[in-house]
């Protein structure tokens, strides 16, 4: 079973059993956009960029470019927009 560590230390699980409780699928508004009417489900499902979102510390792995490259760590920042200043 393939997995990772999350910078808190949670392993999350990135095969197995399926449905992934920690896995999310991500599409922009213009990649949604392309359907209409009936959609093929499967069609959808490997369409969605990848994503696993820690159940622990709440970090988004996200995987932009593809599930066989290296995913980008999102932070959260407790109290949304005023959490933290742009510099
Ligand atoms: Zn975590």
């Amino acid at each position: 079973m393939a997995k990772f560590v999350c910078v808190c230390g949670t392993e999350i699980r990135t095969s197995g059993d399926i449905p992934n409780e920690n896995e999310w699928k991500l599409f922009s508004d213009v990649e949604f956009d392309q359907y209409s009417g009936q959609v093929d489900v499967e069609k959808l499902y490997l369409a969605g960029t990848i994503a696993f979102r820690c159940p622990v510390s709440d970090h988004l792995w996200i995987y932009w470019d593809g599930f066989d490259k290296t995913p980008q760590l999102y932070e959260p920042i407790p109290g949304g927009e005023g959490g933290r200043q742009a510099p």
